[in-house]
């Protein structure tokens, strides 16, 4: 474990109650400062001895590996997508798969050092509110660690496989009357009063796992430093979190350049594109955020300031993709590369095709696409937008007809 700090990321306060979630002197938001002394003297081949995954970055986690609860989170594939990225005006595409992590998401990264933390500290009870993947992802970890999990989840409003997994891991599944922000808000009220250990991404530490994706993808392209990486933006914590590795890299000397951080936000819910739309630095909460890519739903994201701020420093942008959009780039990932996406995950492959269509990013771009979660876990989102299976006697006659149309 790298030694390190939490700190106020508003008013710089040093934090020393691990359960509080927000700065005690101001209410701002908190984010890990690492003392990276000792990885100044390493190399990125030096890593390379462990398998790769969220652990192989060990250094630049603040949790002791010694407390580690993992599934073999990371190591997910960094596919070259020549045929996708021709079919949307791309030379040089790439799409990091983040839906082979063990439960389907990109959220196992932040959970093994989440849960691992909360073990350390002595926690018994883990809790998150989710629009899905989250509480997914925790109840395996907790699983994993033999602790107690509660999940706050919208009623009604979960895509299946995620709400599968939660029940399948044990947790305890709370169908909250109201929408994600209101789950939350209620989550958070009964961590403050220490009854459970909450592991939303507005915990510190959970985005620093999530920076393994970016180490990750260094690794992958040989610190080939690509030009601009593209995420979908729900609760903004993911795309802060790869501007922090962005940053930590750059602290330690391995890059000395930053790719454009760019963040896609579903048209129906998009309280950050439009603060970057008018260039502030903060966000007006959207009421009622509406989209088929329910991971992105959310209407008050926690850390969109952060975020701001990350596509800002980094020379990036933010915009917005129709649900159409979205459905479409779902697709044509399955049937250009084979590859099956929920559809959250889908919006930044569609904001890398309007992107190339505004002008904003060239068509000689070496960009990377982080397709955030599994497309199973979402099978209606698939089979609404498929054409149903054909009805077919049992004859080689009729295959034949069938196959010929
Ligand atoms: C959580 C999630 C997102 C959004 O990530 P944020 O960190 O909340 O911006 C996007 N896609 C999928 C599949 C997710 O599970
Ligand atoms: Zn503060």
């Amino acid at each position: 474990m790298a030694a390190h700090k939490v700190i106020c990321w508003d008013c710089g306060a040093e934090v020393e109650d691990p359960f509080v979630n927000t700065c005690p002197r101001c209410g701002g938001l908190l984010t890990v400062k690492m003392d990276l002394e000792k990885v100044k003297e390493m190399k990125p081949e030096d890593l390379r001895k462990t398998q790769i995954g969220v652990w192989r970055y060990a250094p630049f986690m603040p949790v002791d590996p010694a407390h580690k609860v993992s599934i073999q989170e990371g190591g997910t594939p960094l596919y070259s997508t020549q045929a996708l990225g021709e079919a949307i005006g791309c030379k040089n595409a790439f799409v990091k798969f983040e839906g082979l992590n063990p439960t389907g998401s990109f959220k196992d990264r932040g959970m093994t050092i989440g849960v691992s933390h909360a073990k350390e500290l002595g926690a018994t009870t883990v809790g998150c509110a989710s629009t899905g993947n989250t509480s997914a992802a925790l109840a395996a970890y907790a699983a994993k660690a033999g602790m107690k999990c509660a999940v706050f989840l919208p009623d009604g409003n979960v895509a299946m496989g995620k709400l599968a997994q939660a029940l399948f891991f044990g947790a305890k599944v709370l169908a909250i009357d109201g929408n994600f922000d209101d789950a939350l808000a209620l989550a958070r009220k009964m961590a403050d009063e220490r009854k459970l250990y909450l592991l939303n991404s507005i915990n510190p530490y959970r985005p620093e796992g999530q920076k393994s994706v970016l180490f990750e993808i260094m690794d992958q392209l040989n610190y080939d430093i690509p030009d601009r990486i593209i995420l979908p933006v729900g609760n903004a914590a993911n795309i802060w979190a790869v501007y922090k590795a962005c940053m930590e890299l750059k602290e330690v000397g391995w890059i000395d350049k930053v790719p454009m951080l760019t963040g896609i936000q579903a048209a129906g819910s998009a309280p950050v594109a439009r603060a970057f739309a008018a260039k502030e630095a903060n966000f007006e909460p959207e009421r009622n955020p509406e989209t088929i890519a329910t991971a992105i739903r959310i209407g008050n994201p926690v850390s969109g300031r952060k975020a701001l701020k990350a596509m800002y420093d980094t020379g990036g942008y933010c915009t917005t993709v129709t649900d159409q959009e979205i459905i479409a780039a779902q697709q044509l990932l399955g049937r250009k590369e084979g590859v099956c996406v929920e559809p959250a995950s889908a919006a930044s492959v569609a904001g890398l095709k309007k992107l190339i269509e505004l002008g904003v990013a060239d068509k000689d771009e070496r960009v990377v696409c982080i397709c955030t979660g599994n497309g199973l876990k979402d099978p209606n989102a698939i089979i609404d937008n498929c054409a149903p299976p054909v009805k077919c006697k049992n004859s080689i006659e009729d295959v034949e007809r069938i196959l010929s149309q």
